[in-house]
Parts: C-alpha cells; sequence; structure tokens
C-alpha cells in the first residue's frame, strides 16, 4: 500500500471528489488503484481564518514501484488473541460491560463458550429503567446508568478515545464495525458511537455470542466467590432471591469501576486490592454554538461536526483541574447506582445534535486525601461527596446545580440564565461550595478562569454546574501479576477497577 498524508481539503467534498482530488495533484492513474480507503480525517481549526480537514488515504496500486513520490505503508494486521480452549473447561464472565463482552467475544472467537453473569438487565429492557429514573426518579439499584448489558458506557456518548497505544484499539474498533458502527470510526481522529447505535451494537454481540453457544444470566448477580487452596472454584450468585452456585475453572471479573458491595466481598474473601488515586468535580454545560464559535471561528463555511475541547490547568497548589469526557451537544446524565446519592456524568447520540455542550470538569484526588487506610477508602470518599450532593438536590434525585459565576462568588444560584440545564429527573439550584472540599473548589475556580483564556465563553456567567462527578475512574485496583491472574488462581480481574487495557481480555494462562 502506499499512504498519501496531510491532504488538506478546504470546502466539503464526497469520498469520490476526494480522490479525484488526490489522484490528479500526485499524478495516479486512475486504472492502478486497485483498492483504497481513507485512513485518518481530522480538522485543523488552529488557524480560524482557515480552517479545513486533514485527511489521509491508502491506496492499493498495480505498478505500485512506478509510483516512487509515494510513501509506502505496510498495515499491520489486527493481532489475534490466542487463549488455549483445553484449559479454560469453563469460563465464567462477570459484568457484561465493554470488557465483559469483549472478553466474552474472544473466548468465543477462540472456542471456548463463556458464561455471562450479569446484574443488571438487557439492553433493551434496561433502556426501560434508565427512562422511569429519568422520569419519575425511580432508581434500581441493579439497572441503572452504571449497570447493565453495555455496562457504563451505553448511556454515554460512546467515544472511542484512549491514551493507549496498543493494537489491540484497531481490533475493538474493527468489531464495532462488524457489529454495525459506521465505519467512519475506522479513520476519524475523534471516533464516537452515541448512545442510539450504542444500544443496537451490544444487542447484535449478545445474539452472536449466544449463536456460538455462549450464554447470557440478566438480572442475576455474583454475591460471594468460592476460593479453595488459592483457587477460584465457584461463584455464588442471586436472581430473584434464589441463588445459585456456578462452579467455574476460571472467572473474569470485569465488574467495572461502581459495583462496591462486589469490592466489599472480593476484600472480605482476601483478593488482594489497593486504593487508587481518582478525580472529582462537576459537569459544565456550555451552548453547543459557542463552543463551536471559539473553536472554529466564525468565517468558515465548513459542515462541521459540533467542536470539542480538552483542557488542562496545573495549580500552585500541585493539584490539577481539567475536562474530561466532553460531550459535544449532549446532556448531562443521572449517573446514581445507589439509592439516596448522585452521580453526574455525560452522554450524546450520534448526531450530537443537542443545544449544549457538556464536560467534566474535575480536580485529582489522591490517597491523602482519604480519611481512612483501607483500599476501600476511595469508595468511602466518593459515597460521603454523593450523598451530600443528594441532600442539596433536596432529597429526590434532583441534581444541585449553580451559575458559574455563583460557584465563582460562592452564593447560591436563584436564577437560570441562557443556558439551561440539561440534566433529569430535575435540578435544584444551589451552592456547590457548601458540599465540595475546599481544595476542590478553589482548584475549579482557579481552572475555569485559567480555561477561559483558553476558551473564549468557558467561565460565561450563566454557565451551569451540576454536582456531582465522582466517577470518573475506579478508586479501587484488583492487583494482578504478570499473566493478569489476582493473587487467586483462575480470577482474572480487567477492564476499570484493573486499568483498561486490551491484552487483559486473554482469558487464559
Ligand atoms: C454516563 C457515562 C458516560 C460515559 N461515556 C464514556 C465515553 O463516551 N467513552 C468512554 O470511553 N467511556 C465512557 N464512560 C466510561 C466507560 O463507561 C467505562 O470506562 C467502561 O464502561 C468500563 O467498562 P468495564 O466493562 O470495565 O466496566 P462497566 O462498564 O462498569 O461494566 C461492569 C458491569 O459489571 C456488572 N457487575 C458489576 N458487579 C457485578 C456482580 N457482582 N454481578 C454481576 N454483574 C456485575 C455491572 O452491572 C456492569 O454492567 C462513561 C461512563 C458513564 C457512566
Amino acid at each position: 500500500m502506499v499512504r498519501i498524508s496531510h491532504i488538506k481539503i478546504r470546502k466539503d467534498i464526497s469520498e469520490k471528489e476526494l480522490l479525484e482530488t488526490v489522484i490528479a495533484k500526485n499524478k495516479i492513474r486512475k486504472s492502478d488503484i486497485l483498492e483504497w480507503y481513507i485512513s485518518k480525517k481530522s480538522i485543523d481549526a488552529r488557524k480560524k481564518d482557515d480552517v479545513h480537514y486533514l485527511y489521509a488515504i491508502d491506496l492499493k496500486l498495480k505498478n505500485e514501484t512506478k509510483y516512487k513520490n509515494l510513501n509506502q505503508v505496510r498495515n499491520l494486521p489486527i493481532p489475534e488473541i490466542q487463549a488455549n480452549a483445553i484449559s479454560c473447561k469453563k469460563v465464567v464472565i462477570v459484568g457484561a460491560g465493554p470488557s465483559g463482552l469483549f472478553a466474552a467475544l474472544t473466548c468465543i472467537q477462540n472456542g471456548i463458550i463463556p458464561i455471562v453473569i450479569e446484574q443488571g438487565d438487557c439492553v433493551e429492557k434496561r433502556k426501560l429503567n434508565v427512562d422511569t429514573f429519568l422520569k419519575k426518579g425511580k432508581l434500581n439499584e441493579l439497572s441503572n446508568v452504571q449497570f447493565g448489558e453495555g455496562g457504563a458506557g451505553t448511556f454515554s456518548d460512546g467515544k472511542l478515545t484512549t491514551n493507549i497505544n496498543s493494537p489491540f484499539c484497531k481490533k475493538v474498533l474493527q468489531e464495532f464495525v462488524n457489529f454495525g458502527a459506521p465505519k467512519e470510526i475506522l479513520y476519524l481522529s475523534k471516533p464516537h458511537i452515541g448512545t442510539d447505535h450504542l444500544i443496537h451494537i451490544i444487542k447484535r454481540m449478545r445474539k452472536y455470542i449466544i449463536s456460538k453457544g455462549g450464554t447470557f444470566l440478566f438480572n442475576t448477580k455474583v454475591i460471594d466467590f468460592e476460593i479453595k487452596y488459592g483457587k477460584i472454584k465457584s461463584v455464588f450468585c442471586l436472581n430473584q432471591n434464589k441463588e445459585q452456585k456456578i462452579s467455574a475453572t476460571h472467572v473474569i471479573l470485569a465488574i467495572g469501576h461502581s459495583s462496591r458491595d462486589t469490592f466489599k466481598k472480593l476484600y472480605e474473601r482476601g483478593i488482594k486490592m489497593e486504593k487508587k488515586n481518582f478525580s472529582v468535580g462537576v459537569r459544565i454545560e456550555h451552548l453547543q454554538k459557542d463552543i463551536n464559535k471559539a473553536q472554529y471561528g466564525e468565517i468558515t463555511k465548513l459542515k462541521l461536526p459540533p467542536a470539542n475541547y480538552k483542557l488542562a490547568y496545573h495549580a500552585p497548589s500541585g493539584r490539577s483541574c481539567y475536562t474530561f469526557c466532553m460531550c459535544p451537544g449532549g446532556v448531562v446524565m443521572a449517573s446514581s447506582s445507589e439509592k439516596n446519592t448522585i452521580v453526574s456524568n455525560g452522554m450524546s447520540n450520534f448526531a450530537r445534535d443537542g443545544k449544549n455542550a457538556n464536560s467534566a470538569l474535575l480536580v485529582n484526588v489522591t490517597s491523602a486525601d482519604f480519611k481512612s487506610t483501607s483500599p476501600l477508602a476511595g469508595i468511602y470518599f466518593q459515597k460521603d461527596l454523593e450523598e451530600k450532593a443528594f441532600k442539596l438536590g433536596g432529597s429526590n434525585y434532583f441534581a444541585p446545580i449553580q451559575r458559574v459565576e455563583d460557584f465563582l462568588q460562592n452564593k447560591k444560584s436563584n436564577f437560570i440564565g441562557t443556558i439551561k440545564p440539561t440534566y433529569l429527573p430535575g435540578v435544584t439550584l444551589s451552592n456547590l461550595n457548601d458540599i465540595l472540599p475546599e481544595f476542590v473548589s478553589s482548584t475549579l475556580k482557579e481552572g475555569i478562569k485559567y480555561f477561559d483564556t483558553k476558551l473564549h465563553g468557558f467561565a460565561n456567567p450563566d454557565s451551569i454546574l451540576t454536582g456531582i462527578e465522582t466517577r470518573s475512574s475506579s478508586p479501587v485496583r484488583i492487583l494482578r501479576n504478570k499473566n493478569l491472574i489476582s493473587n487467586i488462581l483462575g480470577l482474572y480481574p480487567c477492564g476499570e477497577g484493573a486499568r483498561l487495557r486490551w491484552r487483559h481480555y486473554v482469558c487464559c494462562s
């Protein structure tokens, strides 16, 4: 293959027109093209008077050696994950989030038939549980925005970006496309799927795994683990008050970061874990049109997607404030998974066509901030804040919100301005300074003012802050050895709470 990169395009064009532009410029004969595809597409908006697309395309050409001026590339094949089917006699996967689902798929691709146990509902019914909570404030503690098939990211933006550089990232994207995601996720610099598409993709994945012999047990919670002589023997599950024991030679623990009772049980059973740094803060909402203007300027005629941003500030105190999980054209999502708590997060549909943009605005928290030395101390820290937010919101699952101007002046908001909050089931005007730890409040204030110098309008007085964002990453890490096994033989932690690295999905040694 040859790759042509840094192709600047200053108007909206079709793929056909793109190809024609490229072959004309590089003097390529059309009849020499055997195959071609876009390998990268991004937006360069650094100069507001010259916003343009940047493309790279890969071509397979007849007589490639004839085109000496073009760069040859060797696209590495997607690596295969190999597992030993014979040693994996009975594989149980706890959790049907992204890590559990991909673990199940990988098992199937290696001739291993897994049982997937998920405390929440299948994705279709789970959507109803979430809708009931958003409309009526009735929380189902086992099936909600954090729990259920598809995991925590289902009611999300479906952002597919990661800081890790692993060849398995390509496999994940390709599998999503195989199950119906748009092909563009393979080449966009910031791909996303959107909640509306994710739900169907996950359903297709499950159907495929079942068609190959896999089993899904929904509404079934793993409540205990049988361990004998340092080896996992079985898991105990509860389904509608009925207890069941399922024996297993290998258990993949894909429980995410919010299954607090499961972490507690694992700790009681002697599974080694440690507390881990994470971040807390609020969601911030702006008008998407203001973010577009700040990022793209006013001159461009291109039909650009809703703009995003990523900002960071390092305070003299040593703390950092940063934006995370920015959702263009999205809504702030009620993400509680426990009674009497408020947890915020963000989501968007594929079109990202909502009026507001939102992102998490976070400050780092270290284990020195926790009151206890227990590995579960971070969970207690999160829970305390979530309960305070619940009370501040009126103890009815309404989230406490505040205008940015009022937050900066430490006074309770008494009106909503030009930017309307999107959080459901409802919001309560509050002073978030009343519940945030002082170091979080002060670092957020410094961060907001600094970000306004980088992204005009970030500190718009009417911007809405919604409390409280506590689940940006796991407060606990289950320890593993270099073969990815916990201190219990046959017990493999993966995904959130074990750090997300794709190679962790290999289930067998
Ligand atoms: C609203 C929201 C938006 C997000 N947006 C994005 C985004 O756009 N992009 C992104 O990359 N990340 C996003 N995230 C984060 C992302 O969802 C997580 O990083 C990801 O889901 C972690 O995957 P996981 O499989 O490790 O865990 P999870 O997705 O948390 O899945 C764990 C599953 O295990 C189940 N489980 C736990 N304990 C038990 C038990 N004892 N028995 C049975 N089942 C159990 C849970 O019910 C859950 O379904 C978002 C998160 C939220 C909440």
